[in-house]
């Protein structure tokens, strides 16, 4: 069923933050992979193209690397490059027609191919044109609002593009409206500002369609998907960190069992840096917690963001410890 587009204003309540929709809305979303679009967004979607708004997807990876539903649904153990290839297009195809479903023409659907489970990789690595291409799709559209995965979503795609969206904003006069959706992991406590989407039953059950569009997810975690898909979006609305001085509490404090095999990275504009935990600018802060001294040339970047992870391979995909704002 086709969600209505009607031309005019409507609101979406927030406990704390109301957004109006209008036609002037210019909506950007950050989709990891096919299909964080519409468990994330396929309300908020529908109510900006009811509200007569624009809509761009920027999908960074095609989903690709997801072995489990391919070896099910191809019956096939070995999955080598050219596979993976045709898992990705047909992924591609599916969130093109979850598109179709909420009213985003094809056009609106912008992708870079990033690596699938490979964006915090390639941020450490490949940093430049990561934030180049993001800088440009961001310049290029001139969105007014921007829904980007939540800095804490423990699955390390989702964090990277918040880091890589709110560094592709470094410097920008005037900030759009930043609402972030959780997909991996437990929404904070006390969130600085909500807002929640208010869909109709008729919004609610094309969401789902679009969902089933998704077949390749579908496959093994129904109900799963269903479960995620069928929750009342909830936004929280981004407030930059206010950072004093070049000295930063770490939120962690890893066992030293860790610590061989422990590296933080420090994100900013103008570049990043990966220490290995011992060989860190670190000091002991007046609590007596773990700090890093912030190198003198990261300081005047604007946004900074650090993350530590383990340099060990892993068959775990979720962020122990994830990325946080400096
Ligand atoms: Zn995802």
């Amino acid at each position: 069923m086709q969600a209505p587009v009607r031309q005019g204003r409507s609101s979406c309540r927030g406990s704390d933050m109301p957004l109006s929709l209008n036609p002037q809305t210019r909506l950007l979303v950050i989709a990891p992979h096919p299909d964080d679009e519409t468990i994330g967004t396929g309300g908020l979607i529908q109510q900006v193209r009811a509200a007569g708004g624009e809509v761009r997807i920027l999908l960074l990876t095609d989903g690709d690397n997801n072995p489990w539903p391919q070896r099910w649904l191809e019956r096939r153990l070995w999955i080598g490059a050219a596979e993976r290839a045709r898992w990705g297009r047909r992924r591609r195809g599916e969130v093109e027609r979850a598109l179709r479903k909420l009213d985003v023409p094809a056009q609106a659907l912008h992708a870079f191919g990033w690596p699938d489970m490979g964006i915090s990789v390639s941020l450490r690595q490949d940093f430049a044109p990561l934030l180049s291409a993001m800088t440009q799709q961001v310049q290029a559209y001139r969105p007014n609002v921007i829904a980007l995965p939540a800095l804490g979503d423990r699955h390390p795609d989702h964090s990277a593009a918040h880091v890589l969206l709110r560094l592709a904003l470094t410097g920008q006069a005037e900030l759009p409206t930043l609402l972030t959706y959780l997909v991996h992991g437990h929404a904070a406590e006390q969130p600085s500002e909500r807002m929640l989407i208010d869909s109709t039953a008729v919004q609610q059950s094309t969401k789902l369609s679009a969902m089933a569009e998704h077949h390749s997810q579908m496959a093994l975690s129904a109900a799963r998907m269903l479960r995620l898909a069928g929750r009342q979006e909830r936004y929280e609305r981004v407030e930059p960190v206010k950072r004093q001085g070049l000295l930063c509490s770490l939120p962690w404090q890893p066992s030293p069992l860790w610590l061989p095999w422990l590296r933080l990275t420090l994100a900013g504009h103008a570049g990043v840096r990966v220490w290995s935990w011992n060989e860190a600018p670190r000091v002991r802060d007046a609590a007596g917690r773990h700090a890093l001294q912030l190198p003198p040339e990261m300081d005047g970047q604007g946004t900074l963001f650090i993350k530590l992870h383990l340099d060990l391979p892993s068959p775990w995909i979720f962020d122990r410890w994830g990325w946080w704002e400096v």
